[in-house]
């Protein structure tokens, strides 16, 4: 396996920094987990996007390391021979030589990117969908959940308690209001209305939560993003998780409740079949 750290391509056993990072010491730093289809970045543009809005907030900028991403992903996709999976991307403020909970700006940011080959079994999502069980836990996250830092503990042991009770996901409520899943966005349908809950401080804006609204625009699937409550949750006729990693999965539990039926419901099979569309449509040639 091939990575990038700071401006070098090398084995990632070689790949080492500093005690005194502070993405170690203090969690200061972002990150991406892009996906690759093909052997191409998918939806690049939102990603870095939203990349450059999570470094503007914790106040962190790359611009004097002049950094083209286009060219270090092609570089390591090529590299590792990837064609299938995603780009693991992070960066940390670096490595000051004192702890200090200041954000000294004279430090240079480190810069890693990882190729992962796909470990999930999301591209048989379609074929054989896994209906999935997830549990709710009370949000005990901070208040800035809208960045992609890498502090990520409340996430996860949430999805430790998830997994403790068989479940594969946690998703965070606070008060009666749905936010997102540990690692996910939350959808509903409800009488044929997509809903998702709006863009806020409380959760993640996800790249798959923007194409799955997109997707359900282009065909005339009507949307809300309107925020969800528990009760509507448990009594949604289908339930959605989306992320990059997991696409678009079905949820057919929720804590003790069926959802719907039991069954995968059927805008879930219409929306999967756009998103292999999409794909498809967008590789082909
Ligand atoms: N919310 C959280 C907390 C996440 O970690 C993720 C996955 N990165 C998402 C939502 C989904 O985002 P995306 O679709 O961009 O992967």
């Amino acid at each position: 396996n091939i990575v990038y750290l700071n401006g070098e391509f090398l084995p990632i056993e070689q790949a080492s920094i500093s005690v005194m990072d502070r993405g170690f010491l203090f969690a200061d730093s972002v990150y991406e987990v892009i996906p690759v289809y093909a052997g191409r970045p998918f939806r690049l543009v939102q990603h870095i996007e939203r990349l450059n809005r999570s470094l503007n907030a914790i106040r962190l900028s790359l611009s004097d390391l002049n950094i083209q991403w286009n060219d270090l992903f092609s570089e390591l996709i090529s590299q590792n021979n990837l064609q299938q999976g995603s780009l693991y991307l992070q960066v940390t403020r670096g490595s000051p030589s004192k702890r200090d909970h200041r954000l000294a700006d004279e430090t240079q940011p480190t810069v890693f990117i990882k190729a992962d080959c796909l470990a999930s079994n999301s591209s048989k999502t379609q074929n054989e969908p896994e209906a999935l069980k997830v549990i709710t836990v009370d949000d005990f996250r901070w208040q800035r959940c809208d960045i992609k830092s890498t502090g990520l503990l409340a996430n996860c042991l949430a999805r430790q308690m998830a997994e403790d009770q068989q479940a594969s996901e946690a998703i965070f409520i606070a008060g009666e209001q749905v936010n997102e899943g540990s690692a996910s966005n939350v959808f509903i349908v409800e009488q044929g209305v997509i809903k998702t809950p709006p863009l806020s401080n409380n959760i993640l804006g996800g790249i798959t939560r923007d194409l799955v609204l997109e997707m359900a625009d282009n065909n005339g699937w009507p949307t809300e993003q309107s925020s969800i409550r528990l009760e509507q949750l448990y009594h949604a006729d289908e339930v959605w998780l989306t992320s990059s990693s997991r696409e678009i999965q079905p949820v057919t539990q929720v804590d003790d409740k069926t959802i719907g039926d039991g069954a995968i419901g059927p805008l879930w099979h219409k929306i999967v079949h756009e998103f292999a569309d999409f794909k498809q449509r967008l590789f082909s040639g």
